[in-house]
């Protein structure tokens, strides 16, 4: 199960959307950068993290068994030199401060990778091989049991780790314009021409019957939004016309 929304460390960012009442259904939304770069990110995700954030029994089509399965496998099943995690728990490099709070904390996706934490094991035969994970068998086939427990030190730095850290807290979009995103997803610059337009096109003949309303889009909704969008074309309205209405 997703972790439960913390509202200390959660992101709240709002978006306006255009309602059809009559219809009850999300026309179109008005969205800032932050918001355009959490939709973005969301094709950044490796397929096995999807799985983990929606976990086994959210997902609609078979992906869910197939992470069950490699769960479950006994790892004398795997080559010596994989690790299960790197299906079950795959390393997104993107990362942005701005908007991960929009999806629970998560080692996997979010976390920037700090060179100066991480350390390194080789084994006492100096076969060559190196790990972060300490005790870790090494793979060479010279020695029966050889462990990579003895640490080296790091000197100098990573130029790429560091790079793709800090290039990315910007997210993806500039900063210049509203953002339109369609309820199936389909997101451009927002001009008051395009707005008229689609008025047209959706065949909206009572303006009376549109409201604005602005909500909030945090990590319930985030997570809504992921799942959504992977089983429907109204994604918008699912996510904040259909929830179950509180206050
Ligand atoms: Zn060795």
């Amino acid at each position: 199960m997703a972790s439960a929304p913390s509202p200390s460390s959660s992101t709240k960012l709002s978006v306006k959307l255009l309602i059809d009442t009559k219809r009850e259904k999300v026309l179109f939304a008005e969205a800032s950068k932050a918001v355009i770069d959490f939709l973005f990110n969301l094709l950044s995700f490796p397929i096995g993290a999807v799985v983990r954030l929606l976990t086994k029994n959210q997902m609609v089509g078979s992906l869910g068994n197939l992470y069950e399965s490699v769960e479950q496998l006994n790892h004398t099943y795997m080559q010596p030199n994989q690790n299960k995690d790197v299906l079950l728990k795959p390393t997104s490099l993107i990362s942005s401060s701005v908007i991960s709070g929009l999806l629970p904390p998560n080692d996997v996706l979010d976390s920037p990778v700090n060179v100066e934490s991480l350390k390194f094991y080789t084994c006492h035969n100096k076969c060559s091989y190196v790990t972060c994970k300490s005790g870790t068998s090494c793979p060479s086939n010279d020695y029966s049991s050889c462990i990579m427990n003895s640490q080296l030190s790091f000197v100098g730095n990573i130029p790429v780790l560091k790079d793709v850290s800090s290039t990315n807290v910007n997210g993806f979009v500039k900063d210049v314009v509203t953002y339109m995103v369609m309820d199936d997803l389909v997101i451009q610059p927002m001009s008051t021409i395009s707005s008229i337009t689609l008025l047209n096109k959706f065949d909206v003949k009572e303006i009376g019957l549109l409201e604005e309303r602005v909500v909030e889009l945090g990590m319930e909704e985030g997570i809504n939004l992921l799942k959504s969008s992977l089983q429907s074309k109204t994604v918008l309205t699912n996510v904040f016309l259909k929830k179950p209405v509180k206050k």
